[in-house]
C-alpha cells in the first residue's frame, strides 16, 4: 500500500483513529473529498452491516450497504482489518 499523508497529520476533527460517524466523516472529506471512492487494498473488506446484519464488502475507503444503505467508512492506516470498520448509523447520508 503506498503512503498515504491523510493517515498522519491532518488537523481538526477526530482525524483517522476517530470512532463512528466521526471517522466515516473524516475519511468522506480527506483529499478533497477524493479518498471516499478510491478501492480499500486488497479488493475489499468483508464484514458485515452495523446497523443491518448484512454482510458484504467494502470495496471502497466509504461505501454502503446494499441492504439497507447504511455508510461505513475505514481510514487507510487502519484498512487492513475490517474490525476498524466505523458505521456512521442508521439515516446518515454523505455530504
Ligand atoms: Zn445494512
Amino acid at each position: 500500500m503506498t503512503n498515504c499523508e491523510c493517515g498522519l497529520g491532518h488537523a481538526g476533527g477526530g482525524g483517522p483513529y476517530a470512532e463512528g460517524r466521526e471517522l466515516v466523516e473524516f475519511v468522506a472529506r480527506a483529499h478533497g473529498g477524493g479518498l471516499r471512492g478510491r478501492a480499500v487494498p486488497g479488493g475489499g473488506l468483508a464484514t458485515r452491516c452495523q446497523g443491518c446484519g448484512a454482510g458484504f464488502i467494502l470495496r471502497t475507503f466509504v461505501d454502503s450497504c446494499p441492504a439497507c444503505g447504511g455508510v461505513h467508512a475505514v481510514s487507510p492506516p487502519r484498512s487492513d482489518d475490517p474490525a476498524n470498520i466505523q458505521f456512521a448509523g442508521a439515516g446518515f447520508v454523505l455530504p
